[in-house]
């Protein structure tokens, strides 16, 4: 198999199951008892909340463990709501993740106003539009770091700028950035940040949600007094501590990340651009992830291409893989080329340190032969 899905999900480091492994056998107390089997395991989690919290140079007091991004999205969206009752407006844009799109279209149900950002061909947003989005009524502004489907990277910077000096909120889905790009919320004004496990070598079931200091929280899930009260439910010790050594060798790894991702997704893209007629790049060239690479074959519909390519062992995908069921186009590249039919024509491949030039080589040979065989 060659696996060119990595923004779908990764696999689980062997030195993040070790470190996971104690909690499922010897040490498996709840870590809110009050003997020594059961607290002692709390030391764990604090230390894998300081090993989030370094991924994204915040303190660990700003760390909240949640069960994916899913949850650190709607838990931040629905703090924002609830900290300012008054005002029932929400600027996100129309390529978010369904994890924040489906919310807020679930609040414009209930009353909420929701303005869905446009972005251009390129799959950039206009700071102008956000600039003339918010109003009085603005409680908070949700714009991603990083495109799940295009790897395109919003100005995250300059989006803190304007919801800063507009005093809105602001929620920033890092889930397809952590462990790709330097995030350092402490030089940012973000108020809440989403990460998820997953995405970065550690299990599935565990995410984050960064919390800046004296920015209101309200509970999302109501139960006990876990994560300060925060987010009732027993820890998933064993999947905190893979998140948290996850995020450790994320970190140690990410120097080195670009120079041995870049290369590999560059030569893939480049070979299917270069050689075959009637593609497209769904995406800036520039502003965009190292490992991710959205492109559209004229004439041949993504599903056909993605069948053949699992026949020859490759897993490549049609954009998110949380809507990968569901036969819709691409709502990212139909935000971006609404007159054209690149929606429903786009494969994404997503790479990681790990392939090899020959799984390039191989997929490229692959793609090439499938899509000549689909066009006939
Ligand atoms: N946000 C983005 C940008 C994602 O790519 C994903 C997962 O694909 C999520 C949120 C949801 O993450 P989870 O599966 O942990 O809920």
């Amino acid at each position: 198999m060659i696996y060119l899905d990595y923004n779908a999900t990764t696999p689980v480091l062997p030195e993040v199951l070790e470190a996971m492994m104690p909690y499922f056998t010897t040490e498996w107390g709840n870590p809110s008892s009050t003997y020594k089997f059961g607290y002692k395991i709390k030391s764990a989690i604090e230390t894998a909340r300081e090993q989030v919290a370094n991924l994204i140079g915040a303190h660990p007091m700003e760390m909240i463990f949640t069960s994916c991004a899913t949850e650190s999205n709607n838990a931040a969206i629905h703090a924002a709501l609830k900290a300012n009752p008054n005002k029932r407006h929400i600027v996100t844009s129309a390529v978010e993740h369904s994890s924040v799109l489906n919310y807020c279209m679930a609040l414009e149900t209930e009353g909420y106003r929701i303005t869905y950002l446009p972005v251009d061909r390129e799959g950039l947003l206009k700071l102008a539009d956000l600039e003339s989005a918010i109003t009085e009524e603005t409680s908070l502004v949700s714009l991603m770091w990083a495109n799940n489907e295009t790897g395109v990277l919003f100005p995250v910077k300059e989006i803190v700028e304007i919801c800063r000096s507009r005093g809105v909120l602001y929620h920033c889905d890092a889930v397809q950035a952590a462990g790709k790009v330097d995030i350092n919320v402490g030089n940012l004004s973000i108020n809440y940040l989403s990460l998820t496990g997953h995405k970065f070598h550690a299990p599935k079931g565990v995410g984050a949600l960064y919390v800046k200091r004296k920015t209101p929280m309200a509970s999302f899930i109501h139960g006990g007094h876990q994560e300060r009260n925060l987010r009732g439910g027993t820890e998933s010790v064993p999947l905190i501590v893979g998140i948290g050594k996850a995020a450790e060798l994320a970190r140690k790894h990410l120097p080195r990340y670009d120079d041995e991702v870049r290369p590999l997704r560059d030569t893939l893209e480049e070979g299917i651009l270069k050689s075959m007629a009637n593609v497209e790049l769904n995406g800036d060239k520039i502003q965009r992830l190292a490992n991710t690479s959205s492109i559209s074959f004229q004439g041949i519909e993504s599903e056909a291409l993605l069948i053949l390519l699992d026949k020859e062992g490759i897993c490549a995908s049609s954009g998110s893989a949380c809507l990968a069921d569901s036969d819709e186009p691409s709502h990212v590249v139909s935000a971006m080329k609404s007159q054209s039919a690149a929606s429903r024509q786009m494969v994404r491949f997503s790479l990681d340190a790990s392939n090899t030039t020959t799984d390039v080589q191989t997929a490229l040979v692959a793609v090439k032969r499938a899509a000549e065989s689909l066009r006939g």
